[in-house]
């Protein structure tokens, strides 16, 4: 790959204005920026790109573009915090709420790859209108992102930047301190990686996000860790292999290799699937709830969480009731180990 291809890629997209979700560019749309061509490199594809700074608001840091605009149009984010321009979400919430794909390449050439490709792809439908029609489908997921959604924009993210001095009680500036006198709110929601987030995985927010939407849903994950099985209820007629294919279609993270086994109880209308490892469980019961449940044979099915301890006799699964209850009070058993 010619550096000079690259360069002359990046000149296309040095366009007048960056993508911005409307929280970071601030409450004045006549904003004025300062624009610095090929100022910096793009912290996704590593190319030069054209940087722009500008301050959101009284108040507010200086705010400055972090990725390039390719990069931004190929994910629908914001060049400078990374959510998803629709809904000012996590990529890794959305994706999950529309069962979409989210590879991440590892390597510098495999990124390379990776974004010239989506861009040829891009160049030949200009609406993104071939992943749209799956999408589409998929109104409970949309309707979820539109419920945590927020309506308005959040400035409060555009305030300055904590004090590292004051955190160490080392600040002498004071009230003339630009920066933030507070002490940080330690955990986990601290440690973000901008790759991480701009690919949709490992990010500590969207995880936050979805688990609590799957425990309003009735979706905690149980206490016990043992517990690695989904059951999907209200199922019509079908077979193991559709099963699966739905399920990795609908949690693309989710191979079929990751799959212990997929039991089908003809007769209740449900199917136990049983992960190998929980966390892929506790990943795919919270897309799967972001996304309304799972679709197969095209009829939306229910899905709740397993138990842990088998008991004897039938399934409390059997009655036709459970579909309609909270997740717990349906007890797994039947399961092929
Ligand atoms: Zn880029
Ligand atoms: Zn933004
Ligand atoms: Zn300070």
């Amino acid at each position: 790959m010619p550096a000079k291809h690259d360069i002359n890629k990046v000149g296309v997209e040095s366009s007048d204005f960056p993508i911005l979700c409307e929280t970071c560019l601030g409450p004045n749309p006549y904003v004025r920026m300062s624009k610095q061509e090929f100022g910096n490199e793009c912290k996704i594809c590593n190319r030069p790109f054209t940087v722009f700074r500008w301050n959101p608001g009284a108040g507010a840091r200086f705010k400055k573009t972090e990725i390039c605009n390719t990069c931004a149009k190929i994910k629908g984010v914001c060049q400078t915090c990374l959510l998803d321009l629709e809904y000012g979400l996590p990529v890794q919430v959305r994706d999950a709420a529309l069962g979409r794909k989210s590879q991440a390449p590892s390597s510098d050439i495999n990124k390379q790859y990776y974004i010239q490709n989506l861009e040829a792809q891009m160049a030949d439908s200009p609406d993104g209108s071939s992943t749209l029609d799956a999408e589409v489908a998929n109104r409970a997921g949309r309707e979820m992102l539109k419920g945590i959604a927020r309506s308005d924009p959040y400035y409060k993210r555009n305030r300055p930047h904590i004090c590292s001095f004051f955190v160490k009680g080392e600040c002498k500036r004071g009230g003339e301190c630009p920066f933030r006198h507070e002490i940080p709110k330690e955990g986990e929601l601290s440690k973000q990686n901008i790759v991480d987030r701009y690919y949709g995985k490992n990010d500590p927010v969207a995880k936050k996000i979805l688990r609590e939407q799957a425990e309003t849903k009735g979706m905690k994950a149980p206490e016990d860790k043992t517990v690695t099985t989904l059951l999907f209820l209200g199922l019509p007629q079908t077979t193991e292999s559709e099963v699966r294919a739905s399920l990795v279609g609908a949690c693309p993270f989710v191979k079929p290799i990751d799959i212990r086994s997929i039991t089908i109880v003809e007769a209740s209308h449900c199917a136990f699937i049983n992960f190998k490892q929980r966390q892929l469980a506790e990943r795919a019961a919270e897309a799967l709830s972001a996304q309304g449940g799972i679709e197969v044979g095209g009829k939306k099915a229910k899905v709740v969480w397993g138990r842990s301890r088998p008991q004897k006799g039938k399934a409390a699964a059997s009655s036709g009731e459970a579909s309609g209850s909270a997740s717990g009070t349906v007890t797994v058993t039947g399961g092929s180990n």
